[in-house]
């Protein structure tokens, strides 16, 4: 069966390191993107170079329409996806719950929950054999702060997150019968432009003392758990996480 990947947020970051990977190992490769244009068509360049297949969409997860046409511009492209990494993820500012306005909080749940809720409802819709699919594997990007809480910093992120444990143990259980794994990589503190979001770019150097392996990680080490997920070697697994955080 040709593999098809659609990366949510694969601009920068995690989901560019998972494109990156997947077109390594054969995937005709989909990122979606929010601004960044000239980040995603250069991962796209990357893996065309390599003689791999990639495309960019720019599409808001959070946005019902936008993901329809991400979805359909894929089934007329490449064909029907196989594989849905939901990585798209944001933050904001650090700060405590008590001086979040409902706005923030507004805007971290459309992306990071509502976002993947409707990403994983159009892949199940092509992917499972009650609706005729051939089947495929989902793999959602959680956080190790949905079990930490991520106190003073952002509790409303940590909270999506755990949302997102939950979505993967439900969906899983949903779709097992029907072809589709749905499984969870949960990173630690990794190495991105996220905390740049969340005001302090020099996040990780500031915490890793307090990580079992002193280290921050990389997208690549990420990705890695990701495809293995995805792949055939994982054909036993689903509704699992894989915590790739140095033991924290
Ligand atoms: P990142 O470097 O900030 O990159 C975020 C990516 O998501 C970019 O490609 C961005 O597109 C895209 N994006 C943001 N909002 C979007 C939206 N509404 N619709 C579509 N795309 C959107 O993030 P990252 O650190 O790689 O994080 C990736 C995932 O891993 C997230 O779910 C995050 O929560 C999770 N995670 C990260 C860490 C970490 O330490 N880095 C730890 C735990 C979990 P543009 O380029 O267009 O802005």
């Amino acid at each position: 069966m040709k593999k098809i990947m659609i990366v949510t947020g694969g601009s920068r970051g995690i989901g560019a390191a998972v494109a990156r990977l997947a077109a390594s190992e054969g995937y005709a490769v989909c990122i979606s993107y929010l601004h960044n244009r000239s980040a995603a068509e250069e991962i796209v360049a990357e893996i065309t170079d390599r003689h791999g297949v990639a495309i960019a969409v720019q599409a808001d997860v959070a946005i019902e329409a936008d993901v329809l046409r991400l979805f359909s511009h894929v089934d007329a492209t490449l064909g029907t996806v196989t594989a849905l990494v939901n990585n798209a993820g944001i933050l904001e500012t650090q700060m405590r719950v008590d001086a979040m306005d409902a706005d923030r909080i507004t805007r971290i749940l459309m992306t990071n929950v509502l976002g993947s809720f409707i990403c994983a409802r159009e892949a199940v819709r092509r992917m499972s054999t009650a609706h005729g699919g051939a089947g495929g594997g989902i793999v959602n990007l959680s956080s190790r702060a949905s079990k930490l809480g991520a106190p003073g910093e952002y509790v409303d992120y940590a909270a999506s997150k755990a949302a997102i444990d939950t979505l993967t143990i439900g969906l899983a259980k949903e779709v097992a019968a029907e072809g589709i794994r749905v499984n969870t990589v949960s990173p630690g503190v990794i190495y991105t432009d996220i905390h740049a979001s969340g005001g302090e770019p020099g996040r990780v150097d500031r915490v890793k003392d307090g990580i079992p392996m002193k280290r921050g990680g990389y997208p690549e080490e990420v990705a890695h758990a990701v495809l293995w997920l995805l792949s055939d070697q994982a054909s036993f697994t689903t509704g699992a996480t894989i915590d790739v955080a140095g033991g924290r």
